[in-house]
């Protein structure tokens, strides 16, 4: 058996990861279109950009990993197509690879500014463009956010730290709002007011030139810098040029299979099948390609396995720490616990009465309790979960 994973990402390395620890001792191919190997990318916008952590502390496995696992990692090899009658990949360079079981974790692409001087903005996603901005940022730039996701305001929060000025500009009436509803992402406004960010929502950009960013509405902000973080698309070109099922993202069952069953996907690409949830979801977030690429390879090595992990996600902006878990659409009931004015609380998000998903921010250890409380689909008693007294786990029931 030969198994052959493409892309180089967080998912791709944990896959290869699986393989190896499993005690498959055969051929396994690790294929890259970047040219340094997989690292994770949320120090990108967070501890490097802050200057808090290491180079080197953002790799998934040290250098020499990948020779002392025998996997033939091939850096700055970009697939470029998949025959699925040979089971070969062909990569840019001109090589053929084939393979018995196939893993695609081709990640995500920062959308573009579709906006005239649109490419003036730095986008990021590769340790490359975390690199661009740092050096472009200091404490005296005049930085626009344009986006006020968590990449936009990770990037704000970071800048801000530097001293820099910054603008953020943002199509809704709040930074994160259609994730989180009216409450909760008004903590994340005002948060980032106090730390001195210029937050102009509900504004759409006109235009970027050499030195402003323009608004639609004649306002013009003066930039140094410009910075867009306004979604991604993931990358599945490879898969649906291949006959692949692709709809938002590559169509896989719970056991990461995609219509072809030599051939599996992970992490920000792959819209699971998601067994708990009794509907398909694509998670573009860290956890997802931890989890599921270990999942992936076990599938892939003929092991009875199912990805049913809830998502989840984190993110730090300045003295800011949350974890979420779960899924709700923003218009969801919020039960709060805690104090919102202070930002240490959970906020749990209810829908027909039970609690789908739930964020603790500035309180620790307890995403597996929230996680627990989510499966159980136990009926919500408001009052008790939103008594701090009453220990999480007892909701559980
Ligand atoms: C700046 C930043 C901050 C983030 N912060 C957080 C956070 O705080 N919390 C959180 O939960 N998530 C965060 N995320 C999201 C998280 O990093 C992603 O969900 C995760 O990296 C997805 O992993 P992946 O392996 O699916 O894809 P990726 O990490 O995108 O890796 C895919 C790799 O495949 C390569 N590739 C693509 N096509 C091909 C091809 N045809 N041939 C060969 N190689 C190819 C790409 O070049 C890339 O290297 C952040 C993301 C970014 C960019």
């Amino acid at each position: 058996m030969s198994y052959v994973v493409v892309g180089g990402g967080l998912a791709g390395a944990k896959a290869v990861e699986t393989l190896r620890e499993s005690g498959y001792g055969g051929p396994v191919t690790l294929i890259g279109a970047e040219t340094v190997r997989p690292y994770e990318r949320p120090p990108l916008s967070k501890g490097l950009l802050l200057g808090n952590d290491a180079p080197e502390s953002v790799f998934v496995h040290a250098a020499e990993w990948y020779a002392d696992h025998d996997v033939d990692l091939r850096l700055g090899a970009t697939a470029t197509a998949l025959d699925r009658t040979t089971r070969s990949v062909r990569l840019d360079n001109g090589d053929e690879v084939d393979y018995d079981r196939l893993l695609l974790a081709t990640g995500s692409t920062p959308r573009p500014l579709d906006v005239p001087g649109g490419e003036r903005a730095l986008l990021l996603r590769t340790l490359q463009d975390s690199h661009r901005i740092d050096e472009a940022v200091t404490k005296d730039s005049r930085v626009v956010v344009i986006g006020a996701g968590w990449i936009g305001l990770e990037v704000a929060a970071a800048a801000r730290s530097r001293g820099a000025q910054v603008t953020v500009v943002g199509t809704s009436a709040l930074p994160l709002q259609k994730i989180l509803g009216d409450e909760i992402a008004q903590v994340f406004a005002d948060l980032h007011r106090a730390n001195g960010t210029d937050l102009r929502m509900n504004a759409h950009v006109a235009e970027v030139t050499a030195d402003a960013v323009r608004l639609t509405d004649g306002t013009t902000l003066p930039a140094d810098v410009v910075v867009a973080g306004i979604g991604v698309t993931p990358n599945v070109a490879l898969a649906a040029d291949a006959g692949l099922d692709v709809l938002n993202g590559v169509l896989v069952s719970s056991r990461l299979a995609t219509s072809d069953p030599a051939i599996f996907a992970a992490g920000d690409i792959a819209n699971i099948d998601h067994p708990l949830l009794g509907r398909r979801l694509r998670v573009e977030h860290w956890d997802t390609a931890v989890r599921s690429g270990p999942v992936a390879a076990r599938a892939m090595l003929g092991e009875e396995v199912v990805y049913d992990r809830l998502p989840f996600f984190f993110t730090d902006q300045y003295d800011l720490g949350m974890e979420y878990t779960g899924s709700a659409p923003a218009d969801a009931e919020v039960v709060v616990r805690g104090d919102l004015a202070s930002r240490e609380f959970i906020a749990f998000w209810l829908v027909d009465g039970k609690v789908v998903a739930g964020m603790n921010v500035n309180t620790w250890d307890v995403a597996d309790k929230i996680d627990a409380l989510i499966r159980s689909g136990s009926p919500a008693d408001r009052a008790r979960l939103s008594s701090p007294e009453v220990d999480l786990s007892e909701l559980a029931a």
